[in-house]
């Protein structure tokens, strides 16, 4: 990065926001303003808990839309800045902040002015940030938080949408609605990037023959810079405005304009501030379309369509997280070219070439493009993101490489990993700061480390998560009253009724991530011999079940699953034992995820490319039990949790093998685990086995290890010139 150029890459307008919140504070909350303007905070040692207990009243019930200081009353902020213990906790977190920013960045062969360029249509930091769906998006933001804490330089470029993704509702008669809310933005750590004259910086993309300007706006990830394109401008036609609204918008052309915008529009917005990225990595296909206008650069610097290619090839790598083909979009070239106007013939590419590059078979001009055969046939490296989807994606994309054996096709793995400390609740990260070496958080995938988790006594261990659990059963009672009352009208004593549902202290099951049907939510309805009921009855051994997750707009059978779970409501009993919580999102999942005794996870093998969700069940010591498909294959060591082993062939056959799998592991062996207890009334048995889990996966499954594996196996494989 020149001199000059540095100036536009976002850093002074967030300095300059940070200046005026700071004059708006009293003078001992200044560091609010500094603290405030980086995600950073999330994951600090004590500023988390600092930042949320500003206000916890406003932090939980506009569930994070008021995330700014400046949004609280005033009176309030005074109140705080007379409190010195709470401004002595914040300026301390501000230093420890600021010093982990100061750090040099690590040596890695990727020199910090040319720093990866990780291309995302989502990212998933924080509730505040509404601009993910689901795992991909807060795979992408825990990759940041990893990269910064590695100190490894990296930039993130995705999209600002303005509506964000969808809301859930579910109606009286248990039917899925959606809605969409507009985030205010000027609530969030997210600034407008300017240019030298002051004014936004803009870049333009051709979409359907009109030039679009696109602003962009940085977040700051710890050190790691966010970049978000925005279509949304007045200057640019309304049509074209609505570009960057939702996430994953409902109408296909919009969304291939949005591929465009992120692509095109990407590369040319890092141009413009200066950024000169030594590699792109594309996560996911969406952001695809970068590799078409940094051919076109090259071009315009004299090479040759080949030459161009191979030269991007080399700076490009990819992550594919799409297990089915079907799941990879496919457009016609027909749909394709009113989009991307006349791209091929200012490249000087033929058509039939220009489009061939994103079909399997490049001269079958019926086949559709889709965005992963281009990314996979120009990148240098491409991986899948377990072991298992490895393979599968090796022979998915065997045609590709019709000359090699399946074994032989260039795409390996990474196996996915969650952010420790975002994933990992207060009290748990108390209890290891009382039983682990002082400096834990910054050794996280030192396994000798991990292995003294067994010392801790089962005493503390067991307090901690009856905590954690009584904290979920608070939550989810709250949210329950809420969705009764605010979304559905129930009558009032249904509504009142929540505030009696579940039990602190009985085993709790969650299953909460989309409701798409390869997930099998429906397999506890087809527990055999009404094993569902049995579950959920009154005995000495109860369960409760925590429900969550949305179904797709389009996906109706995705809908009758949700709605006939929303049946069963009408049993008292059930009412009792099982909730579903509407609206899930980030900020229902942590508290989800960190008070349930026991995770399902019932995938239709092999369609779970990963799954994230079991690894932060396992950080805060709950316990999987899950099909061996995605990370668990490679997990699951036949200590640390339990394993339902799928039959190969027909799906009616497997559901049926798998539901009286199910239902005889939690009967014969769940169950019975949880409740048996010795004279102190701790489950001893139970206990050994979360260490188990906790010594053996928080080490492996982290998003600290993933990040050094792209690094030594993906990013540095390099062979430049
Ligand atoms: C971790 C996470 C996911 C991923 O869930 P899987 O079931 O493992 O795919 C989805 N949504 C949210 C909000 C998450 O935090």
């Amino acid at each position: 990065m020149t001199e000059a150029s540095q100036l536009n890459d976002g850093r002074r307008d967030i300095e300059r926001a940070i200046a005026e919140l700071a004059a708006r504070l009293p003078e001992p909350l200044a560091p609010v303003a500094r603290v405030v303007y980086n995600y950073r905070w999330l994951w600090a040692h004590g500023s988390r808990s600092a930042i949320s207990s500003i206000s916890p009243s406003n932090w939980h019930q506009s569930r994070c839309k008021h995330y700014l200081i400046q949004s609280f009353p005033q009176a309030q902020i005074r109140a705080l800045a007379g409190q010195s213990q709470f401004v002595a906790r914040l300026q301390a977190a501000a230093e420890a902040i600021d010093a982990d920013l100061r750090r040099p960045w690590a040596q890695t062969g990727i020199p910090p002015e040319h720093p990866v360029a990780y291309l995302c249509a989502e990212y998933g930091v924080h509730c505040s940030l509404p601009i993910y769906a689901g795992g991909l998006g807060v795979l992408a933001g825990d990759t940041l938080k990893a990269a910064s804490d590695l100190a490894i330089p990296m930039v993130g470029v995705g999209l600002l949408y303005r509506e964000g993704y969808m809301h859930q509702r579910i109606d009286e008669t248990g039917w899925q609605q959606e809605y969409w809310t507009d985030v205010d933005f000027d609530r969030l750590p997210v600034v407008l990037v300017t240019g030298p004259d002051e004014r936004p910086l803009t870049v333009e993309v051709l979409v359907r023959h009109r030039s679009v300007k696109v602003q962009i706006w940085r977040v700051d990830i710890g050190r790691i810079p966010l970049y978000l394109l925005d279509t949304d401008r007045e200057d640019n036609h309304p049509i074209d405005r609505w570009i960057t609204s939702r996430l994953y918008i409902g109408d296909r052309h919009t969304r291939l304009a949005q591929y465009l915008v992120l692509g095109l529009g990407g590369v040319r917005a890092l141009a413009a501030m200066g950024i000169e990225p030594s590699l792109v990595h594309l996560n996911e296909g969406h952001g695809a379309l970068s590799i078409l206008e940094r051919v076109r650069v090259r071009m315009a610097a004299g090479a040759s369509v080949e030459e161009a290619l191979a030269a991007v090839r080399q700076e490009t790598v990819f992550t594919t997280h799409t297990p089915v083909t079907a799941g990879n979009e496919g457009y016609t070239q027909e749909e394709m070219e009113p989009v991307l106007g006349d791209f091929a013939d200012r490249l000087g590419i033929a058509r039939a070439t220009f489009y061939g590059l994103g079909r399997v078979n490049p001269t079958n001009e019926q086949e559709p493009i889709t965005l992963t055969a281009l990314a996979l046939r120009t990148s240098r490296v491409a991986n899948g993101v377990s072991r298992r989807h490895g393979a599968v994606a090796r022979e998915m994309w065997h045609p590709l490489w019709p000359e090699r054996s399946v074994e032989g096709v260039p795409i390996g793995h990474v196996t996915n990993g969650v952010h420790t400390l975002t994933w990992m609740a207060g009290p748990m990260q108390a209890l290891l700061d009382r039983n682990l070496d002082p400096d834990w958080r910054s050794r996280l995938c030192d396994a000798g480390l991990w292995q003294r988790i067994a010392d801790i006594p089962d005493g503390d261990l067991w307090a901690a998560r009856n905590a954690l659990r009584a904290r979920l059963i608070d939550y989810a009672r709250e949210r329950s009253m809420y969705d009764r009352l605010g979304s559905r009208g129930d009558r009032p004593d249904y509504v009142e009724s929540a505030a009696a549902a579940l039990d602190p202290t009985v085993l709790t099951i969650g299953f909460a991530r989309r409701v798409a049907n390869y997930k099998r939510l429906y397999l506890l309805g087809r527990l055999p011999e009404d094993g569902l009921m049995r579950l959920l009855a009154d005995g000495p051994r109860p369960v409760q079940i925590i429900l969550a997750g949305k179904a797709h707009p389009q996906d109706k059978e995705a809908k009758e699953t949700i709605r006939r779970r929303f049946e069963l409501r009408r049993d008292a009993q059930v009412a009792r034992r099982m909730v579903f919580l509407e609206d899930y999102d980030l900020h229902m999942a942590p508290r989800v995820m960190a008070g349930v005794d026991v995770w399902l996870n019932l995938p239709r093998p092999p369609l779970e490319a990963s799954g994230t969700s079991g690894m932060k069940i396992a950080l805060n010591g709950g316990l999987n039990v899950s099909v061996l498909d995605g990370w668990w294959a490679e997990a699951y060591d036949g200590q640390n949790g339990w394993a339902i082993e799928t039959p190969t062939g027909d799906p009616y056959q497997q559901d049926e093998h798998d539901a009286r799998a199910l239902l005889d592991l939690l009967e014969g062996e769940v169950v019975p685990l949880f409740y048996e207890r010795d004279a102190d009334g701790i489950p001893r048995r139970w206990l050994q086995r979360i260490k188990i889990s906790m010594a053996r996966l928080i080490p492996s499954f982290n998003a600290e290890r993933m990040v050094r594996d792209y690094l030594e196996r993906v990013y540095s494989t390099r062979p430049r010139t």
